[in-house]
């Protein structure tokens, strides 16, 4: 089992932390900062510096998956390619740092944060997300048209209002009596332990609830400048909104 410490914050940039096993498929830490793809949003890169010094270029990150495909409690540190000769000198039990390209992160973040507040604004199911450094989408399932400039200015208007964000829990029975919490039709809460994680946005001013597991900033306005770049049909039924930096 991996300690995903990214979790209780997304602020942590590395990591102390030790071999468990290496596969093919990449590297398992004991603990690491490194997200693994989910929820939509993109996996994080990164490096695992060894005691020596040396670096082995992380490209991406994912949950390992048991014989049957099922995600496990273990992350996977996925190597770019050209990292056998490194590779081939770690064991189980060697110390490493964990260390992620936060540039790109903290892109991630502020998407994904900025995704919440799509939800304020477009209150209808979400039944698709991406979450990448350079874009992020979300699609709205709906028939009634989307407006990309009103969608713009409501992003600016509470990324300059500078709303809190807070993590939180509740327990999985709290939220099935309360099913309408979850806004998306595409990403399954994340269940398991007895509790699910939730993200709130705002303090007096509630601006969205719903749980998460991913990355967010602490507050609306390090989100900074994102606009609509699109918004398609993509089907009778959804629309489908993309989020860009302001050039
Ligand atoms: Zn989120």
């Amino acid at each position: 089992m991996t300690d995903e410490l990214f979790r209780s914050d997304a602020y942590l940039r590395d990591c102390e932390a030790r071999i468990l096993r290496i596969e093919e498929g990449g590297v398992v830490l004991d603990r690491t900062v490194f997200y693994p793809q989910g929820g939509g949003q993109a996996g994080d890169s990164g490096w695992l510096v060894l005691s020596d010094g040396r670096e082995i270029a992380i490209a991406d990150t994912r949950k390992a998956k048991d014989a049957e495909g099922k995600a496990t409690q273990e992350i996977l540190h996925v190597p770019a390619a050209g990292q056998e000769a490194l590779l081939g000198a770690l064991k189980p039990g060697d110390d490493v740092s964990a260390r992620i390209d936060w540039e790109r992160r903290h892109r991630l973040m502020r998407f994904h944060t900025a995704t919440h507040l799509l939800c304020h604004l477009v209150p209808q199911p979400v039944n698709g997300c991406s979450i990448t450094p350079e874009y992020a989408r979300l699609d709205f399932h709906m028939t009634e048209p989307l407006d990309k400039e009103m969608l713009t200015a409501g992003l600016a208007r509470l990324v300059d209002a500078s709303h809190p964000l807070t993590v939180g829990a509740i327990t999985d029975a709290e939220l099935d009596a309360n099913p309408a919490l979850v806004k998306s039709m595409s990403v399954q809460p994340p269940r398991g332990t007895g509790t699910v994680r939730t993200i709130r946005i705002g303090a007096a001013d509630l601006i969205d609830f719903q749980p998460c597991g991913g990355t967010h900033v602490a507050n609306t306005h390090e989100i900074g400048a994102v606009i609509v770049t699109k918004i398609e049909k993509k089907s009778a039924n959804s629309r489908r909104v993309v989020l860009g930096w302001a050039a």
